[in-house]
């Protein structure tokens, strides 16, 4: 095995279709296939910055602003996702193929995609989850979705940093 696929890293969203429509037991279950181990979870709302970064590849396209309020949460009442990391060996190609096709009308029947996904009347792909296409888009988003100690293992290369009158807030 090559050395980029072994503890290899993704980001997974379940979207927030998938939260509306109850499945997140149903797609933890599935990527349980995998074997891969979660070294990362946690709900989000996500803000319009964090949106926007996650999906810039996408942002000359008709349907990036029908995404962005989708992955806000705008078209489902659910101002959440969930957020986890998934990690071990080929676990992009493992979950990806577990995920199935963007188009959730092209995605193989039994995929996640092609069992609960659909596409909207706007056009947008609502296909409850979110899995990172490549290992570099995959360090792109973990690094944007969660700090370092939010992830239970050494990822990535982290430097210490001293911060000071930073307010935050704390158990009362
Ligand atoms: N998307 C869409 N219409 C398209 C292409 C993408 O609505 O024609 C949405 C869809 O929700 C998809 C997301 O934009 O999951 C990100 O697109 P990308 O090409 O990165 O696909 P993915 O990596 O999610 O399979
Ligand atoms: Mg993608």
């Amino acid at each position: 095995m090559s050395e980029e696929l072994k503890d290899q890293a993704t980001l997974i969203l379940i979207k927030p279709d998938g939260l509306k429509k109850s499945l997140t037991g149903n797609i933890l279950t599935r990527l349980s296939e995998t074997k891969l181990e979660i070294v990362a979870a946690k709900m989000v709302r996500v803000s319009k910055e964090l949106a926007e970064e996650h999906y810039k590849h996408l942002k000359d396209k008709p349907f990036f602003g029908e995404l962005i309020k989708f992955i806000r949460g705008e078209l489902h009442d659910r101002k959440k996702v969930m957020a986890l990391v998934y990690w071990g060996d080929g676990a992009i190609k493992k979950c990806r193929e577990l995920a199935g096709a963007t188009n959730p009308e092209e995605a193989e029947a039994t995929s996640i995609r092609g069992s609960y996904g659909r596409i909207t009347t706007g056009g947008v792909y609502e296909n409850v989850i979110h899995v990172s296409s490549d290992p570099r888009e995959a360090e792109r988003e973990i690094k944007l979705w969660f700090t370092p100690e939010e992830i239970i293992v050494d990822l990535y290369p982290t430097k210490e940093a001293t911060e000071k009158e930073i307010k935050k807030k704390t158990w009362a």
